[in-house]
Formats: structure tokens, sequence, C-alpha cells
């Protein structure tokens, strides 16, 4: 008589999953489960509501330390402990997918949610690494920005406060996120400049957020663009556009150490609508600052 062959059981679908997610994690991912519809896990009882104050990583801090997947992304973890606690095993039974948040693995996902928006993207945007979804891409790009849904038709953008479904690794080199892709969101964010101040409908404003490579504290950006304005502002007889050039150059500067992004085209364009404020024509005006803030020796981005 032969020994029985044991049988091979493929893994059920938690184990794939959490097997998944520990890969993740151990990646320095951070990772979450998502339920059918490929929604997070609701919140317990005791965030519900965020009556806990949510979650410390959490847009308005909170002291919630509650052991289950609550709060959606920011639940998100790389602790394997914490992705095999008893809480989370109960969740990831019943899971459905893996998601992770973008900004927490240093990335930001364009999700382009149908043929039209995947033709967009071709069009409009460096090639990077993607992976397929149900009837799009997800476009990867390395670097972190500010996250908003429907930024065009079928796209959205995921990065900071928002999570990803994990759809496996795609093809293709991840390439830097480029000015293409935060444009779409600086649009969306910004409040229109009262009329005749600028022509331009998405004037952006410097914030911190979005200069994830700066080396300085927001003080010391904010400190140094107004005073840099208030010189500008001062100019209301002549030499406001020389004054916007030197400006632009000395702040520029400040940021020649840093790895950047900085956020310097958004401190230009507060330079900008300074020098327009006191009659500088807007053309002449943003040729001069683009001039200021690439003659800065020894910087690249
Ligand atoms: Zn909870
Ligand atoms: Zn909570
Ligand atoms: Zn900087």
């Amino acid at each position: 008589m032969t020994q029985p062959t044991p049988i091979r059981r493929a893994p059920d679908r938690t184990t794939r999953l959490l097997d998944t997610a520990l890969t993740l994690a151990a990646h320095a991912v951070p990772v979450l489960p998502l339920r059918a519809g490929k929604v997070p896990f609701g919140n317990c009882p005791a965030c519900t509501a965020n009556a806990c104050g949510g979650r410390p990583n959490m847009k308005n801090p909170g002291p919630c330390q509650c052991p289950g997947a609550c709060h959606a992304w920011a639940a998100a973890t790389t602790d394997p402990d914490v992705l095999t606690s008893p809480p989370w095993a109960s969740a990831w039974r019943r899971a459905a997918a893996v998601a992770y948040h973008p900004a927490g693995a240093g990335v930001t996902v364009v999700d382009l949610d149908d043929a039209a928006a995947v033709a967009w993207a071709r069009a409009s945007l460096p090639a990077t690494r993607t992976v397929p979804t149900t009837r799009g891409e997800h476009w990867i790009y390395q670097g972190v920005m500010r996250s908003a849904n429907a930024v065009r038709p079928g796209v959205d953008v995921k990065s900071h406060m928002q999570y990803a479904r994990w759809l496996g690794h795609g093809t293709g080199r991840l390439t830097a996120l480029p000015p293409a892709v935060r444009a779409l969101v600086v649009k969306e964010d910004t409040t229109p400049a009262p009329d005749g101040v600028v022509s331009s409908p998405h004037r952006a404003l410097w914030d911190r957020s979005i200069a994830t490579g700066c080396r300085h504290t927001e003080r010391f950006v904010r400190t140094g663009l107004e005073r840099g304005l208030t010189l500008v502002r001062a100019r209301t007889e002549s030499g406001a556009g020389s004054q916007a050039f030197g400006v632009a150059r000395f702040l520029t500067i400040q940021h020649a150490q840093c790895p950047g992004p900085c956020g310097l085209d958004a401190i230009g364009e507060e330079i900008v609508a300074a020098a327009v404020s006191v009659g500088v024509p807007e053309p002449y005006a943003r040729r001069a600052v683009t001039n200021g803030l690439e003659k800065a020796p020894g910087r690249t981005a």
C-alpha cells in the first residue's frame, strides 16, 4: 500500500491577503484590509463618528489607539503584530482586498478609472510604473502630495490621507512625481484671486504639504516669503518687476541645499501676484519671477 498523497490545498483568500499585506509591510508599505465593495471596514462603536478623537496621524491628530482597523487609511500600518492581531485577523477573514496608504509608501497614485482617462494620461503625463485595474490603470509616481478626487473626468489623485487598492507591482520604472500631476490638485485647492489682481484662475499658494522635500521649517519659509512680498509691494512707483526677480532668486537660493520639492512654483506665484498688485503687467512679472527661480546656482528642482 502506498502512502496517500498529501492534499495540497491552494492557500485560501484570507491567507493570500494577509501574506500580501505582510510582504508589503516588510517593504515599508503601510497596508489595511478592504471589505467587499473595495471600501475600508467601518469604525468600531468606540470610533464611530470620530468619538475617539481620531488617529494620531490624521489631519486633526487624535488620541485613538483602537486596536481595530478603524479610520480607513489612517489605520494602515507596517507593524506585523498589528496586522496579525485578533481584531485585524477578524477583518482579514472578511476582507476582499488589500489596500495601502500611498503617501505612507512615498508615492502618489494617479487613479485612471476608464479608457478615456488612460488615453488622457498617455498624452499628458510622463511615463511611470503602471498597474492595470478593473477598467483603467493606476499610474504610480515617486513623491507625495495632497490627494483629490475627480480632478478630471475619471481621474483621482491618491497620496496623503487616502488609500489605494493593491493590485500588484505593475510594470515600468517608477519616475518622480511631475509638476503636471501636482498642478491637477493645486487648481482645485486654491481660491480665485480677487478680480483684476491675477488673470490666472489657479494661483497656487505656498503650503507646507507641497514642500515635501524641503529642509526648512514652515515658519522659516513663510517669514522669508512675507518679507519678499512686502519688498515687492513697497515698489508702488517703479522697480517692482526687478524686485520680484530679486526676491524670487533670493528665496530660491535659500532652498539650494534642499532635496526638493520645496513648493517653489507656488512661491513664485505669490511673488507674481504681489508684483501684479502694484501694477506690473502679469506677463512681465511672470517672466521676471521665472528667471529668478532659474538663476539660482546648484538648484536642480
Ligand atoms: Zn475603533
Ligand atoms: Zn478611533
Ligand atoms: Zn526647501
